[in-house]
C-alpha cells in the first residue's frame, strides 16, 4: 500500500472519547478529511450511554466541570457550546456524607462561597475563613499553573521557560494534598472535603501531589454542571457535530493495529482491512494504545512492555447502574465517605484489596433532569473506587456483598426497600474495565505522581514517531495537533 498524496490530511482518529471527538471535530473543521474509529457501536468512550429498559445513565463520567473548555473547542469548529448542549449548574454541587470515626456529618456544598464559608464556620469554627483564603491563594496557584497545564511540556527544559517560573513554587514534591489542606483546616471531614477530589486523578489525597489542591477550586470556582441527558448525551451530540463537520465516523469498527513503513504512521487496521492515512491519532487508553497498538521496536524511550510494567497506575471502580421503580429522594450527587476512610483508601492503594467498608458514590440525575428515566422512574448510578486489576480480587466473588453494601449506605440515607425497587442493573467491576481496552482496569490511568507527570506522559506528538499522535486522558496536556 503506498503512503497517500493528496494534499488533503487524511487522518484516522482511534476512539470516539472526549479527546478523540474533540479533535476529530478539529481536524474535520480545519479542512482535513478525517476517520474516527469507534470499538464500541456508540461514541462517549468512558462516558458512553448506558441503557437498562429506557432508563439512562453515563457510563463514568457525571461531573462536567470547566465548560468554556470544550467552548473554546466547538467554537473553533462554529458551534458555539450553548448552540449545541443545554447544561444545568447544580446548587448544591453534591452532598457529602460522613460517619463512623469521622463523626456524622451531612454538608452540601455551594459555590456561593460567603454561604459555604458559614457552613464550615458550622462545622469548625474557622474553617469558614480559612476557606475564603484557600480560593484566593488557589485562584494565584491557577492562574501561575494555567501555562504549564495548557501549553507544551515537552522536556524538563520547557518547564524552566520563563512563562512557566511562576508555577514552580506551587510545585512541591514533598506535600500532598492532605498535608496542604492540613495546614489549613481544623476539622478532619473539612479537609477531606477538599481532598477527595484527588480521586478525580484515582489517587488518594495523602499521596497525590499538593499542586491538584486546584481541582476543589475549579469546583467552587467554575461550578459542577449537569449536561442535559447526562454527559453521554453531551458526547453524542459531539459525535453528530462530527458528522456535520463531515468526519465519518465508524463505531462497532475495533483497530487492530496501526501499521508503518519505517518509523511512518502509513494506515491502521480494522477487520484485517488497511485503511491508508497520512496520520493516525490515538485516543484509546494511552497504555494499552502503547502496548497493542505500536510495535515494541518503535515506541519512544520508557514505554517498552517492561517499563510499563513499573509505572504506577490509578485506582479503578466498580459500578451498578440501577433501573429503579418510583423517585429517589436524593440530590444529585452524593459521596459516602467509608466510617474509616483512611483504611479505605490504603486498601485500594498500598493493601490492594476490597474494603470491608468502601466508600462511594450516588448519582441521582432524575429530579432535575426527567429525561433519564421513564416518567415516574428512576436511574441511580454508584460508583465504588476499587484497587486497579494489579489486585488479586475475585470481582465476581465480591459483587454480592458490595450490593448488600449499597443497600446498608441507601437505608442510612433514608431509602430503605431500594432491593424490592430494582427493576434492572448492570454492573461493570474492575475487570470488565481492562477487558475494554484499559490497561490493568486502572480507569484514570497513570497515576498523578510527579514521577509520571507532564513530560514524562505520553506526548501528543510521539517521540521518534512520525504521524502518530496522541489525545485524551493519560496523555499530557500540549496543544499540537498535525
Ligand atoms: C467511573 C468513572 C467516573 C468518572 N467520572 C468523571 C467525572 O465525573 N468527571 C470527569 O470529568 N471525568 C470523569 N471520569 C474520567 C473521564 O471519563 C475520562 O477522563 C474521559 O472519558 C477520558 O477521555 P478520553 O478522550 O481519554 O477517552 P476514553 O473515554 O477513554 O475513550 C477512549 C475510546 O477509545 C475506544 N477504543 C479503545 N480501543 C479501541 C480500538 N482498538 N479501536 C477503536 N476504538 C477503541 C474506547 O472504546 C473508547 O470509546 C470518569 C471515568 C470513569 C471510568
Amino acid at each position: 500500500m503506498s503512503h497517500t498524496t493528496s494534499s488533503v490530511p487524511r487522518i484516522s482518529v482511534v476512539g470516539a472519547g472526549p479527546g478523540g471527538l474533540t479533535v476529530a471535530m478539529l481536524l474535520a473543521a480545519s479542512g482535513a478529511d478525517v476517520t474516527l474509529w469507534e470499538a464500541h457501536d456508540r461514541v462517549g468512550g468512558r462516558s458512553r450511554r448506558i441503557e437498562i429498559d429506557g432508563h439512562g445513565f453515563d457510563c463514568g463520567a457525571t461531573f462536567f466541570m470547566m465548560p468554556w473548555v470544550l467552548d473554546e473547542i466547538t467554537r473553533a469548529c462554529g458551534y458555539p457550546l450553548e448552540s449545541l448542549h443545554h447544561m444545568d449548574r447544580l446548587d448544591p454541587m453534591y452532598r457529602l456524607v460522613f460517619r463512623g470515626d469521622l463523626g456524622d456529618l451531612t454538608l452540601d456544598t455551594t459555590q456561593d462561597l460567603q454561604e459555604m464559608a458559614s457552613r464550615l464556620d458550622a462545622v469548625c469554627p474557622g474553617d469558614g475563613q480559612a476557606f475564603l483564603a484557600f480560593m484566593k491563594e488557589n485562584r494565584h496557584k491557577l492562574n501561575a499553573m494555567t501555562p504549564v497545564l495548557r501549553d507544551a511540556v515537552r522536556n524538563p527544559l520547557d518547564l524552566v521557560k520563563l512563562r512557566n517560573l511562576g508555577a514552580a513554587k506551587y510545585i512541591k514534591p514533598w506535600e500532598s494534598v492532605y498535608d496542604n489542606l492540613s495546614k489549613r483546616f481544623s476539622d478532619e471531614r473539612v479537609r477531606l472535603s477538599m481532598s477527595f477530589q484527588s480521586k478525580y486523578l484515582g489517587m488518594s489525597p495523602f499521596e497525590c501531589p499538593s499542586i491538584f489542591t486546584i481541582l476543589p477550586f475549579i469546583e467552587y470556582e467554575d461550578g459542577v454542571w449537569h449536561p442535559q441527558g447526562g454527559i453521554n448525551s453531551l458526547l453524542a451530540t459531539l459525535g453528530r457535530t462530527c458528522e456535520e463537520l463531515g468526519v465519518d465516523v465508524r463505531t462497532g469498527s475495533p483497530v487492530e493495529s496501526v501499521t508503518y513503513q519505517g518509523r511512518r504512521a502509513t494506515g491502521v487496521v480494522v477487520d484485517g482491512v488497511e485503511h491508508a492515512c497520512d496520520h493516525v491519532v490515538l485516543n484509546a487508553d494511552a497504555t494499552w494504545a502503547m502496548r497493542h497498538l505500536i510495535p515494541e521496536g518503535l515506541r519512544p524511550r520508557g514505554w517498552s512492555d517492561a517499563e510499563i510494567g513499573k509505572k504506577r497506575y490509578s485506582c479503578s471502580t466498580w459500578m451498578s447502574y440501577m433501573a429503579i421503580e418510583g423517585e429517589l429522594d436524593l440530590p444529585h450527587h452524593t459521596i459516602c465517605f467509608s466510617g474509616d476512610y483512611r483504611r479505605n483508601l490504603q486498601d485500594i492503594t498500598t493493601d490492594l484489596k476490597a474494603s470491608e467498608d468502601p466508600s462511594m458514590y450516588f448519582c441521582n440525575p432524575v429530579p432535575i433532569d426527567p429525561s433519564m428515566a421513564p416518567p415516574g422512574m428512576s436511574s441511580l448510578y454508584c460508583l465504588i473506587p476499587t484497587p486497579n486489576c494489579r489486585a488479586d480480587v475475585d470481582w465476581a466473588a465480591e459483587g454480592p456483598r458490595l450490593r448488600e453494601k449499597i443497600a446498608e449506605q441507601l437505608e442510612r440515607l433514608g431509602i430503605s426497600d431500594i432491593k424490592d425497587r430494582i427493576i434492572g442493573e448492570k454492573i461493570i467491576s474492575p475487570d470488565d474495565w481492562q477487558a475494554d481496552n484499559i490497561h490493568l482496569g486502572a480507569t484514570f490511568n497513570i497515576a498523578h505522581n510527579l514521577g509520571q507527570m507532564l513530560h514524562r506522559r505520553p506526548l501528543h506528538k510521539l517521540n521518534g514517531l512520525e504521524s502518530t499522535w496522541m489525545v485524551g486522558g493519560g496523555r499530557t496536556p500540549d496543544r499540537v495537533f498535525p
